[in-house]
């Protein structure tokens, strides 16, 4: 087995009331995991990519020429990296957002509330299944988001936040109100690690 579930940064209860205990630890301990075994599957018809970063992988998705097999990748190599991701994005120690990266939102949106705006209606508006990302462009921030399990890797982007929309996210807490859980999430953004991201992106 080359690629392994990671810790989470918290305890599974950490980020209550805003996500609550059962659903982090279904949706880490399952799904995530599942993700990380289907993917060791797949690659085990491909031994010259098994050490690779999962990004670095995320990136070489066109360098596999079996459909099956590049699509098994794209799914669950994608439900890893993003997972693995997500997790590091939340905290449960309340936090400020940085000057570097304020004022950059603050140029560029106008604001962090305007900013706050777009990124709840990308995350409320995607049909279905996906994630909501801010990246970093031609060091530009912009609000997009993914079907499924795709993510920014794949085209090369770097994120810096990102928010998982599938219904296994919330459901269990939130049933159908996504967008209550797009307001939770706020509260427990962890903006230090967003702005050490933004800060990398710039270099
Ligand atoms: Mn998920």
């Amino acid at each position: 087995m080359i690629h392994t579930l990671p810790k989470l940064p918290y305890a599974y209860d950490a980020l209550e009331p805003f996500i609550d205990a059962q659903t982090m630890e279904t949706h880490h301990s399952k799904h995530h995991q599942a993700y990380v075994d289907k993917l060791n599957i797949a690659l085990e018809k491909l031994p010259d990519m098994q050490n690779l970063p999962i990004e670095t992988l995320m990136q070489s998705l066109k360098d596999i020429d079996d459909s099956t097999i590049r699509t098994a990748v794209q799914n669950n190599g994608g439900g890893h990296a993003n997972h693995s991701f997500f997790w590091q994005i939340m905290t449960d120690k309340k936090q400020e957002m940085n000057n570097e990266l304020g004022s950059a939102i603050e140029a560029q949106f106008g604001s962090v509330e305007e900013f706050k705006n777009q990124f709840v209606a990308v995350a409320t508006g995607h049909f279905g299944s996906g994630w909501a990302w801010v990246i970093v462009r031609h060091g530009k921030l912009e609000i997009k988001s993914t079907a499924n399990q795709d993510n920014p890797w794949m085209e090369n982007l770097k994120p810096i936040l990102t928010l998982d929309v599938w219904e296994h996210a919330y459901y269990l807490k939130y049933q159908n109100r996504r967008p209550e859980y797009i307001e939770a999430f706020w509260q427990i953004i962890n903006w230090a690690k967003v702005a050490e991201l933004y800060h990398q992106a710039l270099i």
